[in-house]
């Protein structure tokens, strides 16, 4: 059926309906309201209604038209609401003139005045006021009036045959509504019960309708996407997890486990691999490298900076130093001599792992035999940097590890596609960091602790939003901060850190901050993602309510590395309810879907990432819960019905 076959509806109203994305029966029947006003007697006494007044009143004068403007007009009447007499005026009704008679019962919506004893109308509606009256309220555009598009809805409702989207045992199972009857509740709400009732299956139809369209998605992308299968050396790679110098824990053995399996495996391996900060993502993506490497394929590792892939790179020499396997790094800073020996290298499979920056995806990187692309911290990268590394090679594994962990939630969504891993055990002996939120006029209690700390040759980590003074805010500053510091610590060096410094200049400090020769370290959030310094236990955060809660995890992650205890300070005077969280909750999970509940995933990611996730119904924050069970029953769906 067409939108034109419904009596009203010719080519210029279809034009009107178009304008609001709707084109055809599907889009009509499912122009969801955006709101429901609620009709309720309000007692005209009480002032908290004036504004929002609703009543029922019988008519008690002839209405009189007035013009003005040329085209506007106003309907004036008397009315007796609740006993007072009452002079009600709606602007543009005209037409009601005949229909408003004296000794009718009407209903009556709008402003009231009561010194005035006058009821300014934003509805008026020509029968009495049940004990209460639900009105869709739609997104409307000019020349099209509330009115007219219910009528169509309806009468659409009438003629087109609405099949269930969700299976029957489904339905059957939550006692879902006929999808059919749903709609016609939602557009013709009787009562607020069976409305909340049509609306739960509409909204879990909407989000199963999409979730099966994800997985559908997925096995095709698997069905397209083979992957050359990797013959792995087990034997080797058992041996080289036996010689690591600390013992997997369980989580990591379970990941390196089925990742193993996804290369041996003829489909591609498209994988997320989350875990919390120092949860030993990075150990676990050697291994893969090193199988890729004993089944004859390089491997690339792209990092977000140079100091993090330059960390990757040691780490990697380490790791590697009693095996044949042969790693390079590749930074843009890098001289183009070194650069081209390294394309050489690359090119004749002189290199099994090439570590670097955005260097890796540029032109000149050409792999004799790329089967493997990990990316670390993938969040930072944007989605065609990824493809373009994923280009390198015909066809290879990719591995993408976050220590921002993505909420369960987004990934689902924006990941369908990509199956997720987690770690969530940490190593063994790490202790809990101790996270207070403390008042700017309980600064005392802070510097004690980094004092205390200190005193045990341990250091401190100092972290402000702010490089110099903003004329804007009051907010704390590192040049400020530093001065402070220095007049408080006297006997301690400490070392500043910033966006705006050169690379070489923060290096040299990075360096002397490892070295113990800086006490403490005040500091942007350029050391998010940073060195890993083992002694350093106390973090304390300036100005803490202008971070996200996982951005604060992750600078909190910093401490807590060796097995003293450590602690955490965020100072604030503002939304300390939302920092609470983090003195009770230290899992990055849990975090990171508290604060996407609270903020919302394009804080998280930058709006350009976060995707055009609209539903008409649901909301991805809101309706989180049931989003996970729909995708649990999609997926028990799909395994019983391939
Ligand atoms: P992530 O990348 O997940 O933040 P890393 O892989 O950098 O974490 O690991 C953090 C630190 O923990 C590193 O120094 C690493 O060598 C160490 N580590 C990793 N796995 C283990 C383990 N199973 N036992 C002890 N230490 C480990
Ligand atoms: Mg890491």
């Amino acid at each position: 059926m067409k939108l034109n076959e419904i009596s009203g509806i010719g080519p210029k109203m279809v034009e009107k309906l178009n304008s609001i994305n709707i084109y055809n029966m599907d889009d009509l029947i499912r122009d969801y309201p955006y709101r429901f006003d609620v009709l309720k007697k309000r007692d005209i006494n009480d002032e908290r209604y004036f504004d929002n007044f609703v009543s029922d009143g019988v008519v008690l004068s002839v209405p009189v038209i007035s013009f003005f403007k040329g085209r506007m007009n106003r309907l004036t009447f008397r009315c007796n609401i609740q006993n007072k007499l009452v002079k009600v005026t709606i602007f543009n009704r005209a037409f009601l003139k005949n229909s408003i008679t004296p000794g009718k019962v009407i209903t009556v919506i709008g402003k009231y005045n009561p010194k005035m004893e006058v009821l300014t109308c934003t509805n008026i509606i020509l029968k009495p006021l049940n004990k209460k009256e639900i009105i869709p309220v739609y997104h409307l555009c000019k020349g099209l009036t509330s009115k007219q598009l219910r009528g169509f809805i309806n009468e659409g409702l009438k003629h087109y045959d609405v099949k269930n989207n969700v299976p029957d045992e489904l339905m059957k199972k939550y006692g879902f509504i006929n999808e059919g009857d749903a709609l016609k509740i939602v557009h013709n709400p009787d009562d607020e019960d069976t409305l909340k009732e049509a609306l739960k299956t509409l909204k879990y139809e909407e989000l199963f309708t999409y979730m099966l369209k994800v997985r559908m998605l997925k096995k095709k992308n698997e069905e397209h996407n083979k992957a050359f299968v990797k013959k792995i050396n087990e034997e080797k790679v058992n041996d080289f997890i036996k010689k690591l110098p600390f013992e997997l824990t369980k989580d990591q053995l379970k990941v390196t486990e089925d990742m193993l399996n996804d290369l041996k495996d003829y489909t591609k391996m498209n994988r997320l691999l989350q875990g919390d900060v120092g949860s030993g993502k990075t150990v676990v993506s050697f291994i893969l490298a090193y199988a890729c490497y004993t089944a004859g394929y390089q491997s690339a590792m792209m990092a977000p900076t140079e100091v993090l892939a330059k960390q990757h790179y040691k780490n990697a020499l380490d790791l590697f130093k009693n095996t044949d396997l042969k790693v390079s790094l590749l930074t843009g800073k890098m001289k183009q001599k070194e650069k081209k020996e390294i394309y050489n290298k690359l090119k004749n499979n002189e290199i099994d792992l090439l570590i670097g920056t955005h260097a890796l995806i540029s032109d000149g990187t050409y792999f004799n035999n790329l089967g493997l692309v990990i990316t670390d911290e993938q969040h930072r990268f944007g989605v065609n940097q990824r493809l373009k590394l994923k280009d390198k090679a015909l066809s290879p594994d990719v591995l993408m590890m976050s220590a921002t962990p993505i909420p369960r939630t987004y990934a689902l969504t924006i990941y369908g596609d990509t199956d997720v891993s987690s770690i969530k055990s940490m190593p063994k002996g790490r202790k809990k960091v101790i996270t207070c939120v403390k008042k700017t006029n309980e600064l005392k209690d802070v510097l004690q602790g980094v004092y205390d700390a200190l005193k045990n040759n341990n250091q401190a980590y100092v972290i402000s939003p702010m490089i110099e003074e903003n004329e804007s805010a009051d907010y704390t500053n590192v040049n400020d901060l530093k001065h402070k510091f220095e007049l408080a610590f006297k006997n301690y060096s400490i070392g500043m850190l910033h966006g705006k410094m050169d690379d070489e200049e923060k290096e040299k400090v990075m360096k002397e901050f490892k070295e113990g020769k800086i006490n403490i370290l005040i500091s942007t959030t350029v050391i998010e993602v940073g060195v890993d310094v083992k002694n350093a236990t106390v973090m304390v955060i300036f100005d803490a309510d202008r971070f996200g809660l996982s951005q604060l995890h992750q600078l909190r992650g910093r401490v807590g590395r060796n097995n003293v205890q450590s602690y955490c300070y965020l100072i604030s005077d503002k939304d300390t309810k939302r920092l609470k969280i983090m003195e009770e909750e230290s899992d990055g999970f849990k975090i990171s879907e508290a604060d996407f509940k609270l903020r919302g995933q394009g804080d998280l990611f930058g709006s350009r990432q976060s995707g055009a996730l609209s539903f008409k119904l649901s909301d991805v924050r809101r309706d989180y819960d049931l989003l996970v069970k729909v995708r649990d029953d999609v997926n028990e769906y799909m395994k019983k019905n391939n």
